[in-house]
């Protein structure tokens, strides 16, 4: 169905460039181009039957039109239509030039939201279509898709029909075993009905047979990128060691429960031959970083090298000193890589990777740069996962043959996300903060309280506390968000002039202007950060205090919530304040929702839930098919079911029977980067 979109009746060289728009190039993609939504025009009313407030079609005659210029930039075409029971008046707003187009007499049909207008019947600009003498509208349930500018409704339905009308059949993409255990209609009728309902039962079976459907093919994508990683030989490690030990012993706190069952899981994991697949999932300060640590131990004491990728310079850098406080009894070579690093450094640190000679080294990119070369690379740590895309995850395990891999993630992960993005992996979690910690106070303000904060700042600063200000920086605008930024900036440093420090970060800086910011910060010298979002996730200043975000509706609740981890990080009492002006109920309600809870994965579900996976993880970035019909937490049900089938399916015909399958639409769907890791 890669056929081009001309050879539908009725689509020339212009309609075609239209679809163009909408970035719809072929057959196939148009027809995987569904509604937006459905208007259901089963039933015409008379207007006599209308209401305020419900939303129906009718057919009228026009009995008069007329066009009002209340200011010079606004045109109000006004209709008024009959059907001999009444008469409604139908308004448009700027629309003058359609004025010719609804002349007395004609017929139309017209469906749209009944408003009140001066004590009468209104609808504003419903949808309209003009009908001959004895024509009948489309009837049905109509789809109404998304529109771009200069494309209308009729241009993408009519293309639609025309194919369906000329076309019986579809290819299947689904094993017929699996067609006919969930007794599926054919895929031919499931898209007939994603565009034109035959009835609402018919749609709920074809959309949920969609969702299926997108759903199974990315847990077959998944599942044969297990199988294939499941088959490399790697390194058998022995159980855990005398580095180890020592390095438990010099601890100066016991692992908490979440932490010795984490570490269990990856010691097992090590001890077999097959690479470690695993994702370490714990909130922000749940103490992730002192078990990778002690997993580069297991690998040293095995007689191999160690790696942690970080996604940052100044979280490279961090987990660099920290680690390297916690190892500070152990006779071993730590080294730091990151873009920073100079010339001559770096290499030396080549040389001494190469020979050997260094053990453990934490970075960043840098560490897959192709001169970075390995003795013997046992392990690779990733932190913060989300951020770096599936082949830089694979551009680092190529280093070694075949080293085991640990991810850590401080974005909590519903269990529905981890079955699906990170269907490949397995899960370790340490649910449970150290002890001693006070849950941060978040409370949801508005900007009048500035003036109040500020006494707030103050009073924690008086005691020696440290305080985070952060102004979104949003895409769109960066020149604007950091003016703002700066103004914040500037506006605190008067107001605190020669009594506390104040300084500020943001992301057009250098890294190493960053870096000397930051350090400052750490130090205490600096007080007060103002910052644009680049307070890296990692970021570890104990005696901070306050996190305040201006501008708070801008953010998701992850998001949110990881800021909020940057507090609280010791039994200091800490507090998250969130400014927003913002007064709708949706905002207001997610804001509202971080005083309630602490819980990062209610959170996460909640921000799946209202603003779709792609903003959590970066799908596009991740690698994973798009999902154009299925939801993962809505249909979480489905995607149990479909990842079930994918294991079944492979038990019974084998994996490669999987993958021979599904492998036209795998390569359709999935990434190219995904699709070169699975088939290299
Ligand atoms: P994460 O990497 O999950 O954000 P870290 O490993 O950086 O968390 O730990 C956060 C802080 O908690 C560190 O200062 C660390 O030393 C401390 N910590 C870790 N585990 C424990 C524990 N079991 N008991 C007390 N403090 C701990
Ligand atoms: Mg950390």
């Amino acid at each position: 169905m890669s056929e081009l979109l001309t050879s539908i009746k009725g689509v020339g060289p212009g309609r075609e460039k239209q679809f163009h728009k909408l970035g719809i190039h072929t057959v196939s993609s148009l027809l995987s181009y569904f509604p937006r939504t459905y208007e259901d025009r089963r039933k015409i009313y008379s207007i006599k039957e209308l209401t305020v407030g419900m939303t129906r079609g009718i057919i009228g005659t026009v009995i008069a039109v007329g066009e009002k210029r209340p200011r010079p930039r606004l045109s109000i075409l006004e209709i008024v239509v009959t059907d001999g029971t009444g008469s409604l008046k139908i308004v448009m707003f700027n629309q003058g030039y359609k004025k010719n187009f609804y002349k007395k007499g004609q017929r139309l049909y017209a469906y749209g939201k009944v408003e009140i207008g001066y004590g009468a019947l209104q609808m504003n600009t419903p949808q309209m279509e003009n009908l001959g003498p004895n024509q009948n509208p489309d009837t049905g349930i109509v789809p109404i898709y998304s529109l771009v500018d200069g494309v209308s409704q009729y241009i993408i339905r009519s293309a639609v029909r025309n194919w369906f009308s000329v076309h019986g059949f579809m290819d299947e993409v689904l094993p017929p075993s699996i067609g006919k255990k969930h007794t599926f209609m054919s895929r031919y009728d499931a898209f007939y009905n994603m565009h034109f309902p035959t009835s609402s039962e018919r749609y709920e079976q074809a959309r949920h047979q969609m969702a299926y459907e997108e759903l199974f093919i990315m847990q077959a994508g998944l599942a044969l990128l297990r199988n294939k990683a499941q088959n490399y030989v790697g390194h058998k490690m022995e159980p855990d060691g005398k580095l180890m030990a020592a390095f438990t012993e010099a601890l100066p706190f016991t692992l908490t429960r979440d932490q010795q069952q984490a570490l269990y899981e990856i010691s097992c994991d090590m001890q077999d031959e097959r690479p470690m697949q695993r994702l370490l999932q714990g909130d922000v300060g749940s103490g992730k970083t002192v078990v990778a640590t002690l997993s580069l131990l297991k690998a040293i004491e095995n007689g191999f090298q160690g790696a942690l990728m970080a996604p940052t310079e100044i979280l490279a850098a961090q987990h660099y000193e920290g680690i390297q406080a916690l190892c500070h009894n152990l006779d071993i070579t730590i080294a730091l890589l990151t873009g920073s690093t100079s010339k001559k450094e770096k290499q030396d640190i080549y040389d001494r990777l190469a020979d050997g000679t260094i053990q453990m080294i934490i970075g960043t990119h840098a560490l897959i740069q192709d001169s970075v070369v390995f003795d013997r690379l046992g392990l690779v740590v990733i932190d913060e996962q989300h951020r770096f895309g599936v082949e830089q995850r694979a551009s680092l395990q190529k280093k070694g043959i075949h080293p085991h891999v640990l991810i850590m993630t401080a974005t909590p992960i519903p269990r529905t996300m981890t079955l699906s993005v990170y269907g490949d992996l397995a899960v370790s979690l340490i649910k449970k903060m150290p002890p001693g910690r006070k849950p941060v106070k978040t409370y949801v303000v508005d900007t009048s309280y500035t003036e109040r904060l500020r006494k707030f700042f103050e009073k924690e600063m008086t005691v020696g506390h440290q305080v985070y200000v952060v102004c979104p920086l949003v895409e769109e605008s960066e020149k604007l968000d950091l003016q703002a930024a700066e103004e914040t900036f500037l506006e605190l440093r008067d107001y605190f002039y020669k009594r506390f420090d104040v300084g500020l970060v943001h992301g057009r800086m250098t890294p190493s202007e960053k870096d000397e910011i930051m350090e400052r910060f750490h130090a205490g010298d600096v007080k007060l950060l103002v910052s644009t979002t680049v307070i890296e996730v990692g970021v570890n200043v104990p005696n901070a205090t306050i996190m305040c975000v201006v501008g708070a509706e801008r953010f998701g609740l992850s998001q949110l919530h990881q800021l909020r981890g940057r507090v609280g990080r010791s039994d200091i009492q800490s507090y998250c304040i969130l400014v927003s002006d913002s007064k709708t109920d949706v905002s207001q309600e997610r804001l509202k929702l971080m005083e309630t809870t602490n819980d990062g994965f209610e959170l996460a579900e909640q921000d799946l839930l209202l603003r779709g996976s792609g903003q959590l993880f970066g799908v596009a970035q991740s690698g994973l098919p798009d999902l154009r019909v299925a939801n993962i937490i809505k249909d979480i049900d489905i995607l149990v079911q479909a990842r079930q089938d994918v294991l079944d399916y492979a038990k019974e015909f084998g994996i490669e029977q999987l993958q021979t399958v599904m492998s036209s639409e795998l390569s359709k769907r999935f990434g190219e980067k995904f699709i070169r890791i699975l088939y290299n």
